[in-house]
């Protein structure tokens, strides 16, 4: 029963909505509101059953709740899927869409995620406020999100290895917004940076303009190197790579790095750092929640800053604990939400 599944992962809300004239099927998910609007990006997939859909949405907006409490922003977690073809996408369903989530009256803020795209959002911004990401907001949060996932690398390696950005050595998986974004600025203080990309014809022309070393994808994780930076996919640390990383750090910007949570132990148990993804990447929400409250690209830029810091401190703790940042970053999170239930709560 949806019900069920709805307690059992803590919800708040879960709409479904339905517009036959459109075609439009929907589930939007409002995992929690205790720190502010839900707010997390509307994906389009062909999803094979409902079920597939609905666990997607519960999975996904959950994981949105602790992304905004852990970067200390006063924002709840959302998420929504269409159900259909992306092919099939049309302006109509948008506009119904965007009524759709109109209803729900500011309680949850959408925004880009799979299939859509600047252009669907400023359809359903025709019909709503409650959406953030649009033309004529701060633009493409990814400049934000890469300056985030720098910082993260510069004090991450400041923790553990005591050496500033210019004595790294920092392998680069995926050179898309964020890795190039990454690259540049390592490249600016002086870092060793070596890239990696599926789509050789951009990895030749990235390496000939940057003139940095190439390796390929399969080679990727045995490369030597201080830093290894995931920028691609998720997915990516698991049974299989983990035991071949020949680095001292994982801190990139790709979200869901990790197959499974307990592979966070297992890189610890190597003696490797790992910068929580959903920690160090937060620049691009950051960037939407800054574009909400009405803020600058500037103001965005300064909150993203702040990565590096909450990275140390999430260490300490978790040095502190005997446990892992990524567990560090879930207590840090739940405490938040603990304070937002209970203000006069006292933190652990
Ligand atoms: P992008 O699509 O611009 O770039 C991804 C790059 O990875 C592409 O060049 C692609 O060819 C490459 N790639 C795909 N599979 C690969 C593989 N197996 N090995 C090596 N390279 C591979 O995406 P992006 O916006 O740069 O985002 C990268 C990651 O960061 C994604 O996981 C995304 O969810 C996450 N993220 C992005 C933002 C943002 O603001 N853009 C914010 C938070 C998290």
């Amino acid at each position: 029963m949806v019900l069920d599944r709805m307690t059992d992962y803590g919800h708040e809300a879960v709409t479904y909505v339905s517009d036959p004239e459109t075609g439009l099927q929907a589930i939007v998910a409002v995992h929690d509101t205790t720190l502010g609007p839900a707010l997390g990006g509307t994906r389009m997939l062909p999803y094979d059953t409902e079920a597939d859909a609905l666990q997607d949405v519960l999975r996904l907006s959950k994981a949105m709740t602790y992304k905004a409490a852990a970067a200390d922003l006063d924002l709840g977690g959302g998420k929504a899927v269409i159900v259909g073809d992306p092919e099939q996408k049309t302006a109509e369903m948008m506009a119904a869409y965007g009524q759709a989530v109109d209803a729900l009256g500011g309680r949850y803020i959408t925004s880009v995620d799979i299939n859509t795209g600047v252009e669907d959002l400023d359809v359903i911004a025709d019909h709503t406020d409650h959406v953030v990401g649009v033309s004529d907001g701060l633009g493409d949060p990814s400049p934000v999100t890469a300056y985030g996932v720098f910082r993260g690398v510069e004090e991450t390696a400041r923790y553990e290895l005591d050496r500033p950005v210019s004595e790294l050595s920092v392998t680069i998986q995926g050179i898309g917004k964020v890795g190039t974004g990454l690259a540049e600025r390592l490249l600016e203080r002086g870092a060793d940076v070596t890239v990696s990309d599926v789509d050789t014809d951009q990895l030749e022309s990235f390496a000939d303009e940057y003139g940095v070393a190439t390796v390929a994808p399969e080679d990727v994780y045995a490369e030597p190197c201080d830093v290894f930076a995931p920028c691609a996919i998720g997915g990516v640390l698991n049974d299989d790579t983990i035991p071949q990383l020949n680095c001292e750090i994982v801190a990139g910007g790709a979200n869901n790095v990790l197959k499974r949570r307990d592979h966070a132990e297992m890189l610890q148990d190597r003696g490797i750092r790992y910068a929580p993804d959903y920690v160090i990447n937060a620049g691009g929400l950051i960037t939407v929640h800054t574009e909400h409250v009405d803020g600058t690209i500037e103001d965005a830029f300064e909150k993203a800053d702040a990565i590096g810091d909450r990275l140390i401190e999430l260490y300490e703790r978790a040095d502190d604990r005997g446990v892992t940042p990524l567990q560090a970053a879930r207590e840090y999170a739940e405490e938040r939400l603990e304070r937002g239930r209970d203000p006069l709560a006292t933190p652990a």
